[in-house]
Protein backbone atom coordinates (compact mmCIF):
# COMPACT_ATOMS: atom_id res chain seq x y z
CA UNK A 1 0.00 0.00 0.00
CA UNK A 2 1.31 3.34 -1.00
CA UNK A 3 2.21 5.64 1.73
CA UNK A 4 -0.45 8.27 2.39
CA UNK A 5 2.14 11.07 0.95
CA UNK A 6 2.93 9.13 -2.49
CA UNK A 7 -1.27 8.57 -3.03
CA UNK A 8 -1.40 12.11 -3.28
CA UNK A 9 1.30 12.42 -5.10
CA UNK A 10 -0.49 9.92 -7.81
CA UNK A 11 -2.65 11.01 -10.55
CA UNK A 12 -6.77 10.98 -9.44
CA UNK A 13 -8.20 7.64 -11.14
CA UNK A 14 -10.64 8.64 -14.13
CA UNK A 15 -14.03 8.90 -13.59
CA UNK A 16 -15.89 6.05 -14.63
CA UNK A 17 -17.74 6.13 -18.04
CA UNK A 18 -21.06 7.87 -17.40
CA UNK A 19 -23.81 5.96 -19.57
CA UNK A 20 -27.26 7.89 -20.03
CA UNK A 21 -30.17 5.29 -21.28
CA UNK A 22 -33.34 6.53 -22.90
CA UNK A 23 -35.31 3.73 -23.54
CA UNK A 24 -38.58 3.96 -25.67
CA UNK A 25 -41.67 3.75 -23.25
CA UNK A 26 -42.56 0.24 -24.54
CA UNK A 27 -42.18 -3.03 -22.33
CA UNK A 28 -40.20 -5.00 -25.11
CA UNK A 29 -37.86 -1.60 -25.55
CA UNK A 30 -37.61 -1.07 -21.68
CA UNK A 31 -36.93 -4.50 -20.65
CA UNK A 32 -33.55 -4.73 -22.59
CA UNK A 33 -32.25 -1.49 -21.98
CA UNK A 34 -32.56 -2.09 -17.94
CA UNK A 35 -30.81 -5.35 -18.45
CA UNK A 36 -27.82 -2.92 -20.18
CA UNK A 37 -28.13 -0.62 -17.68
CA UNK A 38 -27.49 -3.06 -15.03
CA UNK A 39 -24.68 -5.27 -16.91
CA UNK A 40 -22.69 -1.77 -16.99
CA UNK A 41 -23.03 -0.70 -13.24
CA UNK A 42 -22.02 -4.14 -12.58
CA UNK A 43 -18.96 -4.02 -15.06
CA UNK A 44 -17.85 -0.22 -12.97
CA UNK A 45 -19.91 2.29 -15.23
CA UNK A 46 -22.23 4.99 -14.08
CA UNK A 47 -25.79 4.36 -15.66
CA UNK A 48 -28.68 6.94 -16.08
CA UNK A 49 -31.75 5.44 -16.60
CA UNK A 50 -33.87 8.14 -18.43
CA UNK A 51 -37.87 7.91 -18.37
CA UNK A 52 -41.29 9.26 -16.76
CA UNK A 53 -43.01 8.43 -13.73
CA UNK A 54 -45.31 6.05 -14.57
CA UNK A 55 -42.47 3.82 -15.89
CA UNK A 56 -39.73 4.67 -12.96
CA UNK A 57 -42.47 3.46 -10.65
CA UNK A 58 -42.31 -0.03 -12.93
CA UNK A 59 -38.85 -0.10 -12.25
CA UNK A 60 -38.53 0.96 -8.37
CA UNK A 61 -37.71 -2.83 -7.52
CA UNK A 62 -34.35 -2.16 -10.35
CA UNK A 63 -33.40 0.86 -7.86
CA UNK A 64 -33.88 -0.74 -4.91
CA UNK A 65 -31.67 -3.42 -5.87
CA UNK A 66 -29.06 -1.46 -7.00
CA UNK A 67 -28.89 0.61 -3.74
CA UNK A 68 -29.01 -2.64 -1.84
CA UNK A 69 -25.69 -3.61 -4.08
CA UNK A 70 -23.96 -0.67 -4.48
CA UNK A 71 -24.39 0.29 -8.14
CA UNK A 72 -23.93 2.95 -9.74
CA UNK A 73 -27.42 2.75 -11.14
CA UNK A 74 -30.08 5.83 -10.97
CA UNK A 75 -33.19 6.44 -12.27
CA UNK A 76 -34.00 9.58 -13.47
CA UNK A 77 -37.81 10.66 -14.03
CA UNK A 78 -38.75 13.24 -16.12
CA UNK A 79 -42.37 14.29 -16.42
CA UNK A 80 -44.14 14.45 -19.73
CA UNK A 81 -45.21 17.67 -20.94
CA UNK A 82 -48.97 17.98 -20.14
CA UNK A 83 -49.52 19.86 -23.39
CA UNK A 84 -50.27 16.51 -24.87
CA UNK A 85 -49.87 16.20 -28.85
CA UNK A 86 -53.43 15.30 -30.38
CA UNK A 87 -55.71 14.83 -27.33
CA UNK A 88 -53.74 11.80 -25.53
CA UNK A 89 -55.47 11.08 -22.53
CA UNK A 90 -54.25 11.65 -19.32
CA UNK A 91 -52.11 9.15 -17.70
CA UNK A 92 -50.83 6.93 -20.39
CA UNK A 93 -47.09 6.78 -20.13
CA UNK A 94 -46.62 3.57 -21.86
CA UNK A 95 -47.86 1.86 -25.39
CA UNK A 96 -49.10 -1.26 -23.44
CA UNK A 97 -51.61 1.83 -21.81
CA UNK A 98 -53.32 2.24 -25.23
CA UNK A 99 -56.38 1.34 -25.62
CA UNK A 100 -57.39 2.91 -29.23
CA UNK A 101 -55.11 3.17 -31.94
CA UNK A 102 -55.37 6.42 -32.20
CA UNK A 103 -53.58 6.98 -29.52
CA UNK A 104 -50.46 6.06 -30.49
CA UNK A 105 -48.80 8.45 -32.41
CA UNK A 106 -49.91 11.64 -29.93
CA UNK A 107 -48.14 9.31 -27.71
CA UNK A 108 -44.74 9.17 -29.49
CA UNK A 109 -45.24 12.96 -30.18
CA UNK A 110 -45.63 13.89 -26.37
CA UNK A 111 -42.51 11.44 -25.60
CA UNK A 112 -40.39 14.04 -28.29
CA UNK A 113 -41.13 16.47 -25.93
CA UNK A 114 -38.64 15.50 -23.30
CA UNK A 115 -35.81 16.34 -25.78
CA UNK A 116 -35.31 19.95 -23.48
CA UNK A 117 -35.63 18.15 -19.94
CA UNK A 118 -33.57 15.76 -20.91
CA UNK A 119 -30.80 18.85 -22.01
CA UNK A 120 -31.79 20.20 -19.16
CA UNK A 121 -30.98 17.00 -16.92
CA UNK A 122 -27.64 16.71 -19.05
CA UNK A 123 -26.60 20.11 -18.61
CA UNK A 124 -26.98 20.01 -14.94
CA UNK A 125 -24.61 17.37 -13.83
CA UNK A 126 -21.17 18.25 -12.95
CA UNK A 127 -19.41 15.81 -15.63
CA UNK A 128 -20.06 15.40 -19.14
CA UNK A 129 -21.54 12.03 -19.19
CA UNK A 130 -19.20 9.55 -21.95
CA UNK A 131 -22.39 8.54 -23.79
CA UNK A 132 -25.67 7.90 -24.65
CA UNK A 133 -27.64 5.08 -25.37
CA UNK A 134 -31.17 5.48 -26.86
CA UNK A 135 -34.14 3.94 -28.18
CA UNK A 136 -34.00 3.90 -32.23
CA UNK A 137 -37.47 5.24 -31.87
CA UNK A 138 -36.45 7.74 -30.09
CA UNK A 139 -34.75 10.08 -32.53
CA UNK A 140 -36.07 12.98 -30.41
CA UNK A 141 -32.48 12.15 -28.71
CA UNK A 142 -30.16 12.76 -31.28
CA UNK A 143 -30.49 17.12 -31.33
CA UNK A 144 -29.88 16.49 -27.60
CA UNK A 145 -26.60 14.36 -27.78
CA UNK A 146 -25.57 16.90 -30.83
CA UNK A 147 -26.12 20.28 -28.70
CA UNK A 148 -24.01 18.95 -26.19
CA UNK A 149 -21.55 17.18 -27.87
CA UNK A 150 -22.33 13.44 -26.19
CA UNK A 151 -21.78 10.53 -28.43
CA UNK A 152 -24.49 8.91 -29.03
CA UNK A 153 -24.97 4.94 -30.03
CA UNK A 154 -28.93 4.05 -31.10
CA UNK A 155 -29.88 0.75 -29.39
CA UNK A 156 -32.56 -1.10 -31.62
CA UNK A 157 -34.26 -4.02 -30.56
CA UNK A 158 -34.80 -6.72 -32.90
CA UNK A 159 -31.93 -9.09 -34.64
CA UNK A 160 -29.16 -8.24 -36.75
CA UNK A 161 -31.14 -10.08 -39.41
CA UNK A 162 -33.66 -7.97 -39.28
CA UNK A 163 -31.94 -5.01 -38.86
CA UNK A 164 -29.81 -6.05 -42.24
CA UNK A 165 -33.41 -6.38 -43.95
CA UNK A 166 -34.47 -3.36 -43.03
CA UNK A 167 -31.47 -1.28 -43.90
CA UNK A 168 -30.99 -3.32 -47.16
CA UNK A 169 -34.61 -2.71 -47.84
CA UNK A 170 -34.08 1.41 -47.00
CA UNK A 171 -31.23 1.60 -48.87
CA UNK A 172 -32.79 -0.27 -52.21
CA UNK A 173 -36.41 1.18 -51.95
CA UNK A 174 -37.88 -2.12 -51.44
CA UNK A 175 -40.29 -0.51 -48.77
CA UNK A 176 -42.11 1.54 -51.97
CA UNK A 177 -41.99 -1.19 -53.95
CA UNK A 178 -43.59 -3.81 -51.95
CA UNK A 179 -46.11 -0.79 -50.70
CA UNK A 180 -47.01 -0.67 -54.68
CA UNK A 181 -47.19 -4.50 -54.86
CA UNK A 182 -49.97 -6.36 -54.79
CA UNK A 183 -50.72 -9.29 -51.78
CA UNK A 184 -49.07 -12.25 -53.59
CA UNK A 185 -45.81 -10.78 -55.02
CA UNK A 186 -42.56 -11.66 -53.90
CA UNK A 187 -39.59 -9.76 -53.55
CA UNK A 188 -35.98 -11.13 -52.47
CA UNK A 189 -34.47 -8.49 -50.13
CA UNK A 190 -31.46 -7.32 -51.55
CA UNK A 191 -28.11 -8.12 -50.23
CA UNK A 192 -28.11 -9.89 -48.19
CA UNK A 193 -25.88 -13.11 -47.48
CA UNK A 194 -28.95 -15.85 -47.77
CA UNK A 195 -31.82 -15.80 -49.37
CA UNK A 196 -35.08 -13.90 -48.03
CA UNK A 197 -38.39 -13.38 -49.30
CA UNK A 198 -40.76 -11.12 -47.95
CA UNK A 199 -44.43 -10.28 -49.50
CA UNK A 200 -46.00 -7.01 -48.94
CA UNK A 201 -47.44 -8.22 -45.63
CA UNK A 202 -44.12 -9.87 -44.55
CA UNK A 203 -41.97 -6.70 -45.71
CA UNK A 204 -39.73 -4.97 -42.86
CA UNK A 205 -41.57 -2.97 -41.29
CA UNK A 206 -42.01 -0.68 -38.10
CA UNK A 207 -44.20 2.75 -38.43
CA UNK A 208 -45.22 1.76 -42.31
CA UNK A 209 -48.88 2.91 -41.49
CA UNK A 210 -50.36 6.12 -42.67
CA UNK A 211 -49.44 9.06 -39.93
CA UNK A 212 -45.90 7.65 -39.24
CA UNK A 213 -44.25 8.53 -42.49
CA UNK A 214 -42.45 11.88 -40.64
CA UNK A 215 -41.22 9.75 -37.32
CA UNK A 216 -40.09 7.32 -39.51
CA UNK A 217 -37.45 9.54 -41.57
CA UNK A 218 -36.54 11.05 -38.24
CA UNK A 219 -35.70 7.69 -36.80
CA UNK A 220 -33.61 6.31 -39.98
CA UNK A 221 -31.92 9.69 -40.01
CA UNK A 222 -31.24 9.37 -36.32
CA UNK A 223 -29.58 6.33 -36.82
CA UNK A 224 -27.34 7.59 -39.69
CA UNK A 225 -26.21 10.44 -37.80
CA UNK A 226 -25.45 8.05 -34.85
CA UNK A 227 -21.99 6.89 -33.63
CA UNK A 228 -22.62 3.46 -33.66
CA UNK A 229 -25.67 0.79 -32.60
CA UNK A 230 -25.87 -1.62 -29.81
CA UNK A 231 -27.89 -4.85 -30.35
CA UNK A 232 -29.36 -7.28 -27.81
CA UNK A 233 -28.10 -10.14 -29.98
CA UNK A 234 -24.48 -12.27 -29.83
CA UNK A 235 -22.09 -13.52 -32.30
CA UNK A 236 -22.59 -17.44 -32.05
CA UNK A 237 -26.23 -17.03 -32.76
CA UNK A 238 -25.92 -14.85 -36.09
CA UNK A 239 -22.07 -13.34 -36.57
CA UNK A 240 -22.78 -13.40 -40.36
CA UNK A 241 -25.30 -10.77 -40.41
CA UNK A 242 -23.91 -8.59 -37.23
CA UNK A 243 -21.05 -7.93 -39.73
CA UNK A 244 -22.81 -7.15 -42.96
CA UNK A 245 -25.03 -5.03 -40.89
CA UNK A 246 -21.64 -3.14 -39.64
CA UNK A 247 -20.39 -3.06 -43.30
CA UNK A 248 -23.61 -1.44 -44.01
CA UNK A 249 -24.15 0.75 -41.15
CA UNK A 250 -20.90 1.63 -41.92
CA UNK A 251 -20.12 2.12 -38.51
CA UNK A 252 -19.18 0.06 -35.30
CA UNK A 253 -22.12 -2.17 -34.10
CA UNK A 254 -21.98 -3.35 -30.53
CA UNK A 255 -23.32 -7.11 -29.36
CA UNK A 256 -24.16 -7.46 -25.84
CA UNK A 257 -26.72 -10.18 -25.80
CA UNK A 258 -28.49 -11.79 -24.35
CA UNK A 259 -29.19 -9.06 -22.21
CA UNK A 260 -31.83 -11.29 -20.59
CA UNK A 261 -29.03 -13.66 -19.10
CA UNK A 262 -28.22 -10.63 -16.63
CA UNK A 263 -30.82 -11.62 -14.67
CA UNK A 264 -29.10 -14.25 -11.99
CA UNK A 265 -31.84 -15.22 -9.74
CA UNK A 266 -35.78 -15.75 -9.64
CA UNK A 267 -36.15 -12.50 -8.10
CA UNK A 268 -34.33 -10.33 -10.33
CA UNK A 269 -36.31 -12.53 -13.51
CA UNK A 270 -39.78 -12.29 -11.46
CA UNK A 271 -39.60 -8.54 -10.92
CA UNK A 272 -38.58 -7.47 -14.51
CA UNK A 273 -40.64 -5.13 -16.64
CA UNK A 274 -43.21 -4.63 -13.80
CA UNK A 275 -42.00 -4.94 -10.19
CA UNK A 276 -45.90 -3.61 -9.10
CA UNK A 277 -47.48 -6.21 -10.99
CA UNK A 278 -46.61 -9.18 -8.04
CA UNK A 279 -44.14 -10.97 -10.22
CA UNK A 280 -42.29 -12.31 -7.52
CA UNK A 281 -45.44 -13.96 -5.63
CA UNK A 282 -47.12 -15.25 -9.03
CA UNK A 283 -43.12 -16.63 -9.60
CA UNK A 284 -43.29 -18.83 -6.86
CA UNK A 285 -46.92 -20.25 -7.61
CA UNK A 286 -46.18 -20.97 -11.58
CA UNK A 287 -42.95 -22.55 -10.42
CA UNK A 288 -44.76 -24.53 -8.02
CA UNK A 289 -46.93 -25.77 -10.78
CA UNK A 290 -43.61 -26.40 -13.10
CA UNK A 291 -41.86 -28.07 -10.34
CA UNK A 292 -44.40 -31.40 -10.54
CA UNK A 293 -43.87 -31.21 -14.32
CA UNK A 294 -41.47 -33.53 -16.18
CA UNK A 295 -38.31 -32.04 -17.89
CA UNK A 296 -39.21 -30.40 -21.19
CA UNK A 297 -42.90 -31.20 -21.36
CA UNK A 298 -44.47 -27.93 -20.85
CA UNK A 299 -45.61 -25.68 -23.86
CA UNK A 300 -45.34 -22.19 -23.00
CA UNK A 301 -47.56 -20.26 -24.81
CA UNK A 302 -47.48 -16.32 -24.29
CA UNK A 303 -47.58 -12.95 -27.05
CA UNK A 304 -45.59 -10.01 -25.67
CA UNK A 305 -46.23 -6.92 -24.10
CA UNK A 306 -48.69 -5.75 -27.12
CA UNK A 307 -51.13 -8.14 -28.83
CA UNK A 308 -54.04 -7.96 -27.92
CA UNK A 309 -56.60 -11.13 -28.75
CA UNK A 310 -60.53 -11.11 -29.19
CA UNK A 311 -62.50 -13.65 -27.25
CA UNK A 312 -63.04 -15.65 -30.95
CA UNK A 313 -58.85 -16.03 -31.31
CA UNK A 314 -58.64 -16.52 -27.15
CA UNK A 315 -60.47 -19.49 -27.71
CA UNK A 316 -59.21 -20.99 -30.56
CA UNK A 317 -56.03 -20.77 -28.66
CA UNK A 318 -57.46 -22.43 -25.61
CA UNK A 319 -58.98 -25.16 -27.29
CA UNK A 320 -55.97 -25.98 -29.84
CA UNK A 321 -53.99 -26.16 -26.13
CA UNK A 322 -56.50 -28.65 -24.75
CA UNK A 323 -56.97 -30.91 -27.98
CA UNK A 324 -52.98 -31.04 -27.95
CA UNK A 325 -53.05 -32.79 -25.12
CA UNK A 326 -49.77 -31.73 -23.79
CA UNK A 327 -49.30 -29.88 -20.32
CA UNK A 328 -49.46 -25.94 -21.36
CA UNK A 329 -48.99 -22.98 -19.30
CA UNK A 330 -50.73 -20.19 -21.05
CA UNK A 331 -50.39 -16.40 -19.91
CA UNK A 332 -53.59 -14.15 -21.30
CA UNK A 333 -53.46 -10.33 -20.97
CA UNK A 334 -55.47 -8.43 -18.13
CA UNK A 335 -57.02 -6.62 -20.78
CA UNK A 336 -58.15 -9.84 -22.44
CA UNK A 337 -59.84 -11.18 -19.76
CA UNK A 338 -61.41 -8.33 -19.06
CA UNK A 339 -62.85 -7.32 -22.81
CA UNK A 340 -65.86 -9.42 -22.10
CA UNK A 341 -67.26 -11.47 -19.30
CA UNK A 342 -67.49 -14.59 -20.70
CA UNK A 343 -63.93 -14.33 -21.05
CA UNK A 344 -63.59 -15.22 -17.15
CA UNK A 345 -65.89 -17.79 -17.17
CA UNK A 346 -64.69 -19.35 -20.66
CA UNK A 347 -61.02 -19.79 -18.85
CA UNK A 348 -62.31 -21.31 -15.84
CA UNK A 349 -64.22 -23.96 -17.46
CA UNK A 350 -60.82 -24.33 -19.53
CA UNK A 351 -58.76 -24.85 -16.40
CA UNK A 352 -61.03 -26.98 -14.74
CA UNK A 353 -61.23 -29.49 -17.88
CA UNK A 354 -57.62 -29.81 -18.21
CA UNK A 355 -56.99 -29.84 -14.04
CA UNK A 356 -53.30 -30.38 -13.87
CA UNK A 357 -52.18 -30.25 -17.31
CA UNK A 358 -53.13 -26.92 -18.03
CA UNK A 359 -52.30 -23.17 -16.57
CA UNK A 360 -53.74 -19.88 -17.16
CA UNK A 361 -51.82 -16.92 -15.96
CA UNK A 362 -53.59 -13.96 -16.11
CA UNK A 363 -51.87 -10.34 -16.85
CA UNK A 364 -48.01 -10.18 -16.57
CA UNK A 365 -46.27 -13.41 -15.92
CA UNK A 366 -42.46 -13.60 -15.11
CA UNK A 367 -41.77 -15.33 -18.38
CA UNK A 368 -38.18 -14.80 -17.82
CA UNK A 369 -38.04 -17.51 -14.67
CA UNK A 370 -40.75 -19.70 -16.65
CA UNK A 371 -38.44 -20.17 -19.56
CA UNK A 372 -35.57 -20.63 -17.51
CA UNK A 373 -37.41 -23.36 -15.70
CA UNK A 374 -36.50 -27.38 -16.76
CA UNK A 375 -40.04 -27.95 -17.19
CA UNK A 376 -40.82 -26.24 -20.25
CA UNK A 377 -39.49 -27.70 -23.39
CA UNK A 378 -41.39 -25.33 -25.80
CA UNK A 379 -42.61 -21.95 -26.51
CA UNK A 380 -45.39 -20.77 -28.36
CA UNK A 381 -43.83 -17.03 -28.92
CA UNK A 382 -45.27 -14.06 -31.40
CA UNK A 383 -41.67 -13.57 -32.09
CA UNK A 384 -40.81 -10.21 -30.55
CA UNK A 385 -37.27 -10.65 -30.43
CA UNK A 386 -37.01 -10.29 -26.86
CA UNK A 387 -38.75 -13.48 -26.68
CA UNK A 388 -37.07 -15.21 -29.09
CA UNK A 389 -34.02 -15.02 -27.84
CA UNK A 390 -35.00 -15.59 -23.94
CA UNK A 391 -36.57 -18.71 -25.72
CA UNK A 392 -32.72 -19.63 -27.39
CA UNK A 393 -30.64 -18.21 -24.53
CA UNK A 394 -32.70 -21.26 -22.26
CA UNK A 395 -32.39 -24.28 -24.82
CA UNK A 396 -35.78 -23.85 -25.66
CA UNK A 397 -37.69 -24.07 -29.28
CA UNK A 398 -40.09 -22.09 -30.59
CA UNK A 399 -43.45 -22.05 -32.56
CA UNK A 400 -43.60 -19.38 -34.73
CA UNK A 401 -46.70 -16.95 -34.59
CA UNK A 402 -45.60 -13.90 -35.79
CA UNK A 403 -48.01 -10.61 -35.42
CA UNK A 404 -46.60 -7.31 -36.86
CA UNK A 405 -43.13 -5.11 -37.07
CA UNK A 406 -40.02 -7.43 -37.48
CA UNK A 407 -41.44 -10.16 -36.12
CA UNK A 408 -42.22 -12.09 -39.59
CA UNK A 409 -38.55 -12.10 -40.45
CA UNK A 410 -37.44 -12.95 -36.92
CA UNK A 411 -39.36 -15.59 -37.68
CA UNK A 412 -37.34 -16.69 -41.15
CA UNK A 413 -34.02 -16.18 -38.75
CA UNK A 414 -35.34 -18.78 -36.51
CA UNK A 415 -37.08 -20.95 -38.84
CA UNK A 416 -34.98 -21.36 -41.58
CA UNK A 417 -31.58 -20.37 -40.49
CA UNK A 418 -31.31 -21.40 -36.96
CA UNK A 419 -33.42 -24.14 -37.44
CA UNK A 420 -34.89 -23.66 -34.07
CA UNK A 421 -38.48 -23.40 -34.57
CA UNK A 422 -41.79 -24.72 -36.38
CA UNK A 423 -44.15 -22.25 -38.24
CA UNK A 424 -47.87 -22.56 -37.11
CA UNK A 425 -48.53 -20.63 -40.31
CA UNK A 426 -49.40 -16.77 -40.47
CA UNK A 427 -48.93 -15.71 -43.64
CA UNK A 428 -50.03 -11.45 -42.60
CA UNK A 429 -49.78 -9.34 -39.76
CA UNK A 430 -52.64 -8.47 -37.91
CA UNK A 431 -53.18 -5.32 -35.69
CA UNK A 432 -52.47 -4.65 -32.33
CA UNK A 433 -55.92 -5.17 -31.09
CA UNK A 434 -59.28 -5.35 -32.19
CA UNK A 435 -58.24 -7.44 -35.14
CA UNK A 436 -61.11 -9.36 -36.13
CA UNK A 437 -59.46 -11.91 -38.12
CA UNK A 438 -58.93 -15.78 -36.71
CA UNK A 439 -56.00 -15.92 -38.41
CA UNK A 440 -54.97 -19.33 -36.48
CA UNK A 441 -57.60 -22.01 -35.69
CA UNK A 442 -57.27 -24.40 -33.25
CA UNK A 443 -55.94 -27.40 -35.47
CA UNK A 444 -53.20 -25.06 -36.29
CA UNK A 445 -52.47 -24.91 -32.87
CA UNK A 446 -52.29 -28.76 -32.33
CA UNK A 447 -50.26 -29.66 -35.44
CA UNK A 448 -48.05 -26.69 -34.73
CA UNK A 449 -47.80 -27.84 -30.89
CA UNK A 450 -47.10 -31.31 -31.74
CA UNK A 451 -44.49 -30.81 -33.88
CA UNK A 452 -42.76 -28.78 -31.39
CA UNK A 453 -42.92 -31.04 -28.28
CA UNK A 454 -43.80 -34.71 -30.41
CA UNK A 455 -41.02 -37.55 -31.11
CA UNK A 456 -39.38 -37.21 -34.63
CA UNK A 457 -35.98 -36.54 -36.04
CA UNK A 458 -36.80 -33.01 -36.85
CA UNK A 459 -38.57 -32.33 -33.94
CA UNK A 460 -35.01 -33.73 -31.78
CA UNK A 461 -32.90 -31.57 -34.75
CA UNK A 462 -34.90 -28.39 -33.48
CA UNK A 463 -34.07 -29.18 -29.50
CA UNK A 464 -30.75 -29.87 -30.33
CA UNK A 465 -30.25 -26.61 -31.71
CA UNK A 466 -31.64 -24.81 -29.52
CA UNK A 467 -29.36 -26.34 -26.74
CA UNK A 468 -26.67 -26.06 -28.76
CA UNK A 469 -27.40 -21.74 -29.14
CA UNK A 470 -28.63 -21.99 -25.08
CA UNK A 471 -24.88 -22.68 -24.47
CA UNK A 472 -22.82 -20.52 -26.69
CA UNK A 473 -25.75 -17.84 -24.88
CA UNK A 474 -24.50 -18.45 -21.81
CA UNK A 475 -20.72 -18.58 -22.96
CA UNK A 476 -21.34 -15.48 -24.96
CA UNK A 477 -22.18 -13.73 -21.64
CA UNK A 478 -19.37 -14.94 -19.35
CA UNK A 479 -15.83 -13.63 -18.67
CA UNK A 480 -14.40 -14.43 -22.25
CA UNK A 481 -17.35 -14.35 -24.50
CA UNK A 482 -18.14 -12.43 -27.33
CA UNK A 483 -20.92 -10.00 -25.86
CA UNK A 484 -19.05 -10.14 -22.08
CA UNK A 485 -15.88 -8.74 -23.97
CA UNK A 486 -17.61 -6.01 -26.40
CA UNK A 487 -18.99 -4.63 -23.02
CA UNK A 488 -15.09 -4.19 -21.55
CA UNK A 489 -14.61 -2.83 -24.97
CA UNK A 490 -17.45 -0.55 -24.96
CA UNK A 491 -17.40 0.78 -21.22
CA UNK A 492 -13.33 1.24 -22.01
CA UNK A 493 -13.48 2.93 -25.42
CA UNK A 494 -15.95 5.73 -24.11
CA UNK A 495 -13.88 6.54 -20.95
CA UNK A 496 -10.41 6.81 -23.49
CA UNK A 497 -11.38 7.97 -26.46
CA UNK A 498 -14.98 8.43 -27.36
CA UNK A 499 -16.63 5.84 -28.37
CA UNK A 500 -14.14 4.25 -31.24
CA UNK A 501 -14.63 0.04 -31.21
CA UNK A 502 -11.04 -1.27 -31.59
N1 LIG B 1 -42.94 -10.22 -20.83
C1 LIG B 1 -43.05 -10.69 -19.54
N2 LIG B 1 -44.28 -11.08 -19.10
C2 LIG B 1 -45.38 -11.04 -19.87
C3 LIG B 1 -45.27 -10.56 -21.20
C4 LIG B 1 -44.03 -10.16 -21.65
O1 LIG B 1 -42.06 -10.75 -18.79
O2 LIG B 1 -46.45 -11.44 -19.41
C5 LIG B 1 -41.62 -9.73 -21.31
C6 LIG B 1 -40.88 -10.75 -22.15
O3 LIG B 1 -40.10 -11.62 -21.33
C7 LIG B 1 -40.03 -9.85 -23.03
C8 LIG B 1 -40.90 -8.61 -23.22
O4 LIG B 1 -41.84 -8.62 -22.16
O5 LIG B 1 -38.85 -9.48 -22.36
C9 LIG B 1 -41.66 -8.61 -24.53
O6 LIG B 1 -40.80 -8.27 -25.56
P1 LIG B 1 -40.91 -8.89 -27.01
O7 LIG B 1 -39.82 -8.29 -27.83
O8 LIG B 1 -40.91 -10.37 -26.96
O9 LIG B 1 -42.34 -8.47 -27.56
P2 LIG B 1 -43.21 -7.09 -27.54
O10 LIG B 1 -43.83 -6.99 -26.22
O11 LIG B 1 -42.25 -5.97 -27.82
O12 LIG B 1 -44.20 -7.32 -28.63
Amino acid sequence: TPTKEAAAAMPAPPPPSHFVIVPLVAQGHTIPMVDLARLLAERGARASLVTTPLNGARLRGVAEQAVRTNLSLEIVELPLPTDTDGGLPPGIENVDQVTDNGHFIPLFNTVQKLAGPLEAYLRALALRPSCIISDWCNAWTAGVARSLGIPRLFFHGPSCFYSLCDLNGIDHGLRELTAAADDQERFVVPGMPVHVEVTKATAPGFFNSPGWEALWTECVEAMRTADGAVVNTFVDLEGQFVSCYEAALGKPVWTLGPLCLSNRDVDAMASRGDTSSGGVQLQSVVAAWLDTKDTDSVVFVSFGSLARKLPKQLFEVGHGLEDSGRPFLWVVKEAEVAAAPEVQEWLGALEARTAGRGLVVRGWAPQLAILSHRAVGGFVTHCGWNSLLESVAHGVPVVTWPHFADQFLNERLVVDVLGVGAPVGVTAPVMVFDDENVAVARGDIVRAVSALMGEGEEADERRRKAKEYGEKAHVAMEKGGSSYENLTQLIESFRQCGGRKG
